[in-house]
């Protein structure tokens, strides 16, 4: 079968709890063969027993585990891993006439490391994290056209910023399977509108993540003010919108992502919807124009992309949230989020308290909130917990 990882005794500890990562440091020697960049082999504990299979990449994690059984990783494995994971999508009641905007494969947490497979109606986008990925593209683009046969028309590609840079894999964004249509894509979440935008945009195309938060700024915006801080393609204006806010102000610093948010407003509620949008930074607009909005929202991009930034990255929560306490009208709903997967929930809920308190303000929490079903976070990888936020009251 596949070459042999031989782990130095004691290091198959996190292997046998299900955690499915190996380190470089943990592995004593290999056997039956070398490793490149992806290519999929075994890991054995020093004793000789099978621990998992799954892909090898140079770095500190040197493989990332597929199956803690000895199978092999082919079109079969990759068609029952995603059959699994979209029976459950069913289950979470998530694909209905009002919603075909969702994430079929969410990494670690539907046991495919490295993978990442977003749909919006009949296009499937894909994103390999993993030069493993990389290199099944092709057989998992098959695997899904199977799995989805009937709805998955397209496969578009999109990992040109996400594979490991070092790898020199040279990874080309585009079709898989099918090829952009003439008319402009447009997907629907919970019965909203948007033009996804997999070729040009930020992500996969939209922030699929926040839906049901979203949800929960509709409940909230009847009648209100609300500031919709790095708005990007617009979602939670929509909802805002829907509730019947009085106003809506959305505001990214990119001139792209407040075209879109027009886009996507005049798309639902046509051109005369109570909505501005507009570029600018985020913490000017705040400082010059950010007093008496009764709801805001700040999801902003994640402040750290690695542990060794974290101190700085807390800081700027902290500022950023500093200038919505000092600006939020009395009895105002501020919605704060932080998505960096190194900032813990305790770390941010700290950032956002010492905020708070320099305010002076009596602040309440509403609602702890975090990512949704469709981000499925698997219990022995906690690392696959990034999206935190917090509901608050400040008086
Ligand atoms: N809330 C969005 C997702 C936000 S992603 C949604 O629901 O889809 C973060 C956004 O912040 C990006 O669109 C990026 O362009 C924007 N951004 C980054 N730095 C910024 C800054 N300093 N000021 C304003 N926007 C910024």
């Amino acid at each position: 079968m596949y070459p042999k990882i031989i782990l130095k005794p004691g290091k198959e500890e996190s292997l046998r709890r299900f955690h499915p990562w190996v380190f470089s440091g943990a592995i004593a020697r290999v056997e039956g063969g070398t490793l490149e960049e992806g290519d999929k082999a075994q890991v054995y504990s020093s004793q000789g027993d099978f621990l998992g299979v799954g892909h090898a990449q140079v770095g500190s994690i040197s493989l990332r585990v597929l199956a803690f059984e000895p199978v092999s990783i082919d079109a079969g494995f990759y068609r029952r891993r995603i059959r699994q994971a979209l029976e459950l999508r069913r289950k979470m009641n998530l694909i209905t006439p009002r919603n075909n905007t969702f994430r079929l494969i969410h990494g670690e947490g539907d046991s495919l490391p490295g993978l990442v497979v977003d749909i919006y109606g009949n296009t499937a986008v894909m994103q390999a994290h993993s030069p493993g990925m990389h290199l099944d593209r092709e057989l998992i683009a098959s695997a899904l056209m199977e799995e989805c046969a009937g709805w998955v028309e397209n496969v578009y590609y999109k990992s040109e910023n996400t594979l490991p840079f070092k790898a020199e894999l040279d990874a080309q964004d585009g079709y898989l399977v099918g090829e952009r249509g003439e008319e402009r894509p447009v997907a629907v979440e919970n019965g909203l509108q948007f033009y996804p935008d997999w070729e040009e945009g930020q992500k996969t195309g939209f922030f699929i993540d926040q839906r049901d938060n979203r949800a929960l700024v509709e409940r909230y915006a009847a009648q209100k003010r609300v500031l919709n801080m790095f708005c990007y393609t617009g979602g939670f204006s929509l909802y805002a919108l829907r509730a019947g806010a009085r106003e809506v102000v959305s505001v990214d610093s990119s001139e792209k992502a407040v075209a879109l948010t027009r886009q996507n407003v005049a798309l639902n509620f046509g051109k005369c919807a109570p909505h501005q949008a507009v570029a600018c930074d985020a913490f000017d607009y705040l400082r010059e124009h950010g007093k008496d909005f009764d709801l805001m929202i700040l999801d902003p991009p994640a402040f750290a992309k690695h542990r060794n930034v974290l101190h700085q990255a807390l800081q700027g929560y902290r500022k950023l949230n500093a200038i919505a306490f000092k600006n939020i009208a009395p009895g105002g709903i501020l919605f704060t989020f932080s998505c960096s997967q190194a900032v813990s929930r305790q770390d941010f809920r700290l950032a956002v308290f010492s905020a708070a308190a320099q305010s002076g303000r009596n602040v309440r929490i509403l609602h702890q909130l975090s990512q949704p079903a469709d981000h499925p976070v698997n219990l022995y990888h906690p690392e696959g917990e990034y999206l935190k936020g917090l509901v608050l009251y400040v008086e």
